[in-house]
């Protein structure tokens, strides 16, 4: 049986995360637990919460600290969760990281914190391009890959938009907050011996490939 996995994701905004996340939680069957799905889920569904994260994620600033770890610590103690899961988009602040610290305190802590790296300019012309399913996330590019039929999901038959936060403004906001709030993490999992550096250029399956070679590697199981 393949072991579970207790992985963090970092990259900026474009840098592959989503994608390669969702592989990761299919290899290693843990889940997938990506706080923007979260949050856009809560979206769709209305109500208070909804309304609340919209008005940040709109504009694309950070949801606050202590709504956001207490949505992610719900959802880790689910019973899923046991085998381990794949962080994508959490932590993204210093106190995100030391509160996941302490709600891991009890069992075992992260095992590995994978860097995507991808350039500036990559990530730019993937996040203004890209497209996606408002019903089940799947991701598609204005140049790249676009659906079969012009505005429907080759998946599920969904509308295929382009998100709320992927206007410019949004964009840039999004990767300056990147770099000020979520970039020093890199160097707080450095000092812990967690940190594993991955070229994000290449095909979905390339990087893949790249990525469970690295942590395999790390973890001492390759
Ligand atoms: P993402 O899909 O990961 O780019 O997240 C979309 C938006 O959700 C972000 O621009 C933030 O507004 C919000 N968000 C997602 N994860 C977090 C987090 N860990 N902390 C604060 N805000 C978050």
């Amino acid at each position: 049986m393949i072991p579970g996995i207790r992985l963090v994701l970092l990259g900026k905004q474009g840098a592959g995360k989503g994608t390669q996340a969702s592989y990761l939680a299919r290899h290693y069957v843990v889940p997938h637990v990506s706080t923007g799905d979260m949050f856009r889920e809560a979206v769709r569904e209305g109500a208070d919460l909804g309304r609340e994260l919209k008005s940040y994620m709109d504009a694309g600033e950070l949801v606050p600290d202590d709504l956001v770890i207490r949505l992610v610590v719900e959802r880790l103690g689910r019973p899923d969760a046991d085998r381990g899961f794949v962080l994508d988009g959490f932590p993204r602040t210093r106190p995100q990281a030391e509160a996941l610290d302490q709600a891991l305190d009890s069992r075992d802590g992260v095992e590995a914190v994978v860097n995507l790296l991808v350039p500036d300019d990559v990530v730019m012309r993937r996040l203004s391009g890209r497209r996606v399913c408002a019903d089940c996330g799947a991701n598609y590019h204005l140049e790249e890959r676009l659906p079969r039929e012009e505005g429907r999901c080759d998946q599920c038959g969904g509308r295929v938009v382009q998100r709320d936060d992927d206007t410019p403004a949004a964009i840039a906001r999004r990767l300056a907050l990147y770099a000020e709030a979520t970039a020093p993490l890199v160097d707080f999992y450095r000092e812990r011996g967690l940190l594993v550096e991955v070229d994000g250029l290449g095909t979905p399956i390339e990087v893949f490939d790249r990525l469970v070679k690295a942590v395999e590697t790390r973890l001492g199981r390759a």
